[in-house]
């Protein structure tokens, strides 16, 4: 779809592996890295912001951007339909800017199919348990939500073999520093 010499990079991992923080501290170290916003029917949590955490759009809204094939990808996770905006990722790689799509696992492998130099990167937590707590740790979502999270972990850890590169987040600064290896090894055998 787009000229590009492994520019994009797409990170997956269940709800509540810390996915969130190990990025967040990676682009403050690696500020050259465009995170992609993507386009979300969910609720905005407290203290999320239109335009910044994610396009909050109506389904109908969503609808129409299926229909106009606006997205790159697309999927429904936990209820809810997230997608990635093929105007946006071409405008950042027109810009010469390396990007990353945190998006989950159906997602990243129809990004592979479309373009197979993006690299899957997957960050797992250290076990079920571990994950399980930190989900009900946080204490942003409702049972319900928490049970199919947890559902869709299991879902996502199997999808997870066709991954380039999983990344255990048992240590924070340990995971960080593993996603810098794995993107410095690309950059380098690009
Ligand atoms: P959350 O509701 O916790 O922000 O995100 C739920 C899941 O949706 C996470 O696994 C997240 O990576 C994924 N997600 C976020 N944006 C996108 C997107 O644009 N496309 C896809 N396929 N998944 C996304």
């Amino acid at each position: 779809m787009f000229l590009m010499n492994k520019k994009l990079y797409v990170i997956s991992g269940s709800s509540g592996v810390g996915k969130g923080t190990v990025l967040k501290r990676f682009l403050e170290r690696n500020p050259e890295f465009m995170l992609s916003i993507s386009c979300t029917t969910r609720e905005p949590r407290p203290g999320e912001i239109d335009g910044v955490n994610y396009f909050f759009l109506s389904r109908g809204e969503f609808k129409d951007c299926i229909e106009n094939d606006k997205f790159l990808e697309w999927a429904e996770f936990a209820g809810n339909f997230y997608g990635t905006k093929k105007k946006y990722i071409s405008k950042c790689l027109e810009q010469g800017k390396d990007i990353i799509l945190e998006i989950d696992t159906q997602g990243a492998l129809k990004v592979k199919n479309k373009m197979p130099e993006a690299v899957l990167i997957f960050i797992c937590p250290p076990s079920y348990e571990v994950l399980e707590n930190r989900l009900r740790g946080r204490h942003t979502e409702d049972e319900q939500t928490i049970k199919k999270r947890l559902c869709e972990a299991k879902i996502e850890l199997e999808r997870s073999k066709d991954f380039d590169y999983k990344i255990i987040n048992d240590d924070l600064e340990a995971a960080i520093k593993s996603l810098e290896n794995v993107i410095n090894k690309e950059r380098n055998d690009a």
